[in-house]
């Protein structure tokens, strides 16, 4: 099966430069109704999303597409078996949220353009958003605790916002401790 490729801030020697730019770049809201270049890059990155069973959500600058639209699942996350969450996938486009509800509750998040680490988040537990569905029509869809938490983190990648922006806790490999001091000194 041909991988597509998820942008990383870093790799096991050094800082990437380049996808860094890309991850970090705002991505701009996709004309509706859609073109034939987003109705592309939603199957783009349905694919590239089906591809990982390591991952509750993927956002298009991840794969390097700078267009507002989100991949994520929750149903079936929790399970252990692949082939249960093999087609669940949810997929929003120009998300917006419209209410967010309740305190932020804190909890570890990784992230596949953030490789080896986990940083403590604080998220709200409940949101309303607004968007198109992966056909172009408008939805309004409620989001509670883990699928609030995912849908929140997707969406920061569209303002090319990431889990090392955030003042949490952060987790790192033992043998890693020198690259992510350095990497978060300089930051
Ligand atoms: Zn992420």
């Amino acid at each position: 099966m041909a991988r597509h490729k998820v942008l990383t801030l870093w790799n096991e020697e050094q800082i990437n430069g380049e996808e860094t730019r890309i991850l970090r770049t705002p991505c701009s809201e996709t004309p509706v109704p859609f073109d034939a270049a987003t109705a592309k890059a939603v199957r783009t990155l349905r694919e590239a999303f089906l591809e990982r069973e390591d991952a509750a959500g993927l956002a298009a600058p991840q794969i390097g597409i700078s267009r507002k639209i989100i991949a994520f699942r929750f149903r079936n996350f929790d399970d252990k078996d692949p082939a249960a969450r093999k087609e669940d996938c949810e997929i929003l486009v120009n998300p917006r949220i419209t209410q967010k509800r309740g305190e932020p509750v804190v909890a570890e998040e990784g992230c596949l353009s953030c490789p080896e680490i986990r940083v403590e988040i604080g998220r709200y537990p409940e949101i309303k958003v607004r968007a198109c569905d992966p056909e172009g029509k408008k939805v309004s869809r409620r989001y509670l605790d883990f699928a609030a938490r995912v849908v929140q983190h997707e969406m920061d990648h569209l303002d090319g916002k990431l889990i090392v922006d955030y003042d949490g806790s952060i987790f790192v490999p033992k043998k890693r401790q020198n690259f992510f001091e350095k990497f978060f000194r300089e930051k």
